[in-house]
């Protein structure tokens, strides 16, 4: 099968490719690389740089390559910055998203997955969150993940385009060969682990009034190789759906500094800062339906598994894709 992986020079969407490649797959990744990193784009896959603003090319690229599958991660995704430039992600998330889908259209693409994510909850009814329940966004990029979603539908509906849109918790871990590397970083476990390195002096808990059991926030954090799984079947899953990506364990910021401390074997200073801004107290997965539907099985369980893996690409590459 040829797939499109947009935003195959992202976290995910490398992983993803690498996935899909090691599988026999055939792979072109779209990436601007305004975030990914060039480097990241797995050498057998072929690389093509475009931002999917640029219709006639996304179009003529979709036409020209007669993909059988779509893959669409390439989206910005800073809730805080989306909270102060939400043109920025109104126009890229769904705008030029929209580009892609046209793109799909004429270029006869029989499934499309697509990148979404927790965030379309906002702050969940009930815990663990299952997929049909109630999505109200509080930020911009939650909101525009959401609008995608309802644009997806409607394509399906008009011109049969099948999807599945796969809401994913919190994506974390790596593979042999690719990692997190944000710049400037902002998620949990890197920044733990630049502490661990001694590359960052402190880790700051974003709040620890929570209503939680130790007062910090609980997440619900997945390996990267278990969304590439997930991706890969659903590709192949006749109908369309929309499926919660999580472990369902719920860990709380101080458990995951806590584990990776015996993890890496390494102490770093751990202070407590106000709350961050638009942060729910816990964001837990059902998954039941992917499991059920997708015939999805994580691999990765435990959080030592996860945070090993970060650590070891973290340990090869310690300075990120700029070796
Ligand atoms: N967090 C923290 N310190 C940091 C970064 C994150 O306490 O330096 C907390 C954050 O408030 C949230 C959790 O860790 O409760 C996971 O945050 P991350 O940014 O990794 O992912 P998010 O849940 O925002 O998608």
């Amino acid at each position: 099968m040829k797939i499109l992986v947009c935003g195959g020079a992202g976290y995910i969407g490398s992983a993803c490719t690498e996935y899909l490649l090691d599988r026999d797959f055939e792979v072109v990744v779209l990436d601007d690389l305004i975030t990914g990193h060039r480097d990241a784009v797995d050498p057998r896959a072929k690389f093509v740089k475009m931002n999917l603003g640029e219709r006639d090319r996304v179009i003529g690229l979709c036409k020209n390559e007669k993909f059988d599958g779509v893959m669409h991660f390439a989206a910005f995704s800073l809730v805080g910055e989306s909270m102060t430039d939400p043109s920025k992600y109104f126009r890229n998330n769904v705008a030029n998203g929209i580009n892609l889908l046209d793109g799909a259209v004429a270029g006869g693409v029989k499934s499309i997955v697509f990148s979404s994510t927790a965030a379309t909850f906002g702050q969940p009814e009930a815990i663990p969150i299952r997929e049909n329940d109630r999505q109200i966004p509080i930020n911009p990029y939650g909101e525009s993940k959401l609008c995608f979603e309802k644009i997806l539908k409607w394509y399906n509906r008009i011109f049969g385009l099948k999807y599945a849109a796969l809401r994913y918790f919190n994506a974390a871990g790596a593979t042999p060969f690719h990692g997190e590397d944000h710049r400037p970083e902002s998620h949990l476990i890197p920044i733990i682990l630049q502490a661990a390195a001694g590359t960052r002096d402190k880790v700051m808990i974003y709040g620890d009034d929570y209503d939680t059991a130790d007062g910090t926030c609980i997440r619900d954090y997945i390996h990267i190789l278990d969304l590439a799984q997930a991706h890969m079947l659903a590709l192949s899953v006749p109908e369309s759906g929309h499926y919660n990506l999580g472990t369902g364990n719920g860990l709380s910021v101080k458990e995951i500094i806590d584990c990776a401390k015996r993890t890496t074997g390494r102490d770093f200073k751990v202070e407590t800062a106000p709350r961050r801004p638009g942060d729910p107290a816990k964001l837990v997965a059902c998954s039941d339906l992917a499991r059920k539907a997708l015939g999805w099985k994580p691999q990765y369980e435990s959080a030592e598994a996860i945070i090993e893996s970060a650590w070891n690409w973290k340990q090869k590459f310690p300075k990120g894709y700029e070796n």
